[in-house]
């Protein structure tokens, strides 16, 4: 298994019960510079869609790619994330999890 700061991150939270995740989350929300993007949009707002890059792609509220902004976000070198577009991609780890499987295609 690789042992780069993002394994070992989800590492750590898979320790931890999932209501302790839950504040962790919102912790790291508070943090998350996708509201400074030009892909972010009225609907991602008032829903409060965020952290894409651990939680997932957007619902349904972004579905144009205006760029992307998460290399110059806090979390992204604490993190040790590898990709981007994550509300249009998907999170981090199922980006990976797409890397693997095209590698050994
Ligand atoms: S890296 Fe991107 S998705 Fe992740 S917290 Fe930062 S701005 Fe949000
Ligand atoms: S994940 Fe990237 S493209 Fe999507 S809103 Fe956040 S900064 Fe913008």
């Amino acid at each position: 298994m690789e042992n780069d700061s993002f394994t070992r991150l989800i590492l750590d939270l898979k320790s931890r019960k999932k209501e302790e995740r839950w504040k962790i989350y919102d912790r790291w929300k508070a943090s998350c510079a996708c509201s400074q993007c030009p892909s972010y949009n009225e609907c991602a707002r008032e829903t409060d869609e965020l952290l894409y890059c651990i939680l997932g792609m957007s619902n349904s509220c972004i579905r144009e790619d205006r760029h992307c902004t998460c290399p110059s976000c806090s979390l992204y070198r604490e993190f040790g994330l590898s990709g981007k577009d994550f509300c249009m991609k998907g999170s981090e780890a199922a980006i990976r999890f797409e890397r693997t499987v095209e590698k050994s295609s």
